[in-house]
């Protein structure tokens, strides 16, 4: 009896909240879904293992349209045919008349045309195990991943509510665990009448002999990762990637993706999507620099500056 009780809930979970079929037919693109436990899924570089297949772009290689192009990437850019329709071609003012000059009436303020909704994932939470630093020199300092995101995504909506961009916090509470599925589902399910784009921001930990220990000094650097397979993803990964590295100066370790098993909040946003690793926390002089104000307002800017490139000339 019991058993059937919970095959009944199970059942009816599953109706609800029926996941996307996980084994599609192979088409030219690698499958969307790949059944992956959550807890396994990588969630930023740091997870990436040596023998991990990485397919590394040069950031300012976009790639180039072809004939049926145009099509935006199956049940995941979805969104572009929303934008689409969204430009219309204004109509013309009408004549101004001519007779009697007028006085003078104020111009009204352009209202910034908004392009897109911006999803801004800070990554970890305050519960999120390891993502800090060895302790520094002193014996207390120690980077903390889940700050660093939160500080660069809380100085990047300054600056965005300064150029009324729209934007959204996908997760503005600071004492949670990683919340994977959480973070992808709000960004997923957030109504908006502008299409949506979904940038994570991370910083990056290289294979240390332990925790505790600080990782080699020559890994360090910027990357950006995109949704293998997605063109738009490649262009927008390309914009973030060259504005941080001319922001930064910090080492250029180009735009990414996986073919298999990439990160859950790429993989599952129903959207485009990029993740920033903005320099390496457990390299020691990186690290030190990624605790400076200055080098987080940087860090901020230019990813501004790439939201305002797309805001501007669109993906
Ligand atoms: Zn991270």
């Amino acid at each position: 009896m019991l058993a059937k009780i919970i095959q009944a809930i199970k059942s009816f979970f599953n109706a609800l909240f029926g996941s996307k079929p996980q084994n599609e037919p192979t088409t030219a693109k690698p499958p969307k879904t790949k059944p992956e436990p959550i807890d396994l899924a990588p969630q930023d570089g740091s997870e990436i293992t040596p023998d991990t297949i990485v397919v590394v772009a040069n950031e300012m290689d976009f790639p180039k349209a072809q004939p049926g192009d145009n099509a935006p990437d199956k049940d995941f850019d979805d969104d572009i045919f929303v934008e689409e329709q969204k430009e219309e071609i204004p109509a013309p003012p009408p004549p101004a008349p001519t007779e009697t000059p007028k006085p003078e009436i104020p111009t009204p303020t352009p209202t910034t045309h908004q392009r897109y909704l911006w999803c801004l994932d800070n990554g970890h939470g305050k519960k999120t195990k390891g993502k800090r630093s060895p302790l520094f020199d002193d014996g207390t300092t120690q980077f903390l991943e889940y700050e660093f995101n939160r500080d660069i995504v809380s100085r990047i909506t300054k600056a965005l509510d300064n150029k009324d961009i729209a934007y959204f916090i996908v997760v503005p509470e600071e004492d949670i665990d990683d919340f994977l599925e959480g973070r992808v589902n709000r960004a997923n399910s957030k109504k908006s009448t502008l299409p949506k784009l979904f940038v994570s921001v991370h910083s990056n930990a290289a294979p240390a002999a332990s925790a505790n220990s600080w990782a080699p000094d020559n890994v360090s650097g910027i990357e950006t990762w995109f949704y293998h397979g997605s063109k738009r993803g490649q262009k927008m990964a390309g914009i973030f990637q060259k504005y941080l590295l001319e922001k930064t100066g910090l080492k250029n370790r180009h735009i990414k993706s996986k073919p298999d098993g990439q990160f859950y909040v790429l993989r599952k946003t129903a959207m485009t999507s990029v993740l920033t690793e903005n320099g390496f926390y457990n390299n020691k002089k990186e690290a030190a620099a990624l605790m400076d104000d200055k080098m987080r307002q940087k860090i901020a800017d230019a990813h501004v500056a790439a939201i305002m490139e797309i805001e501007d000339n669109g993906l």
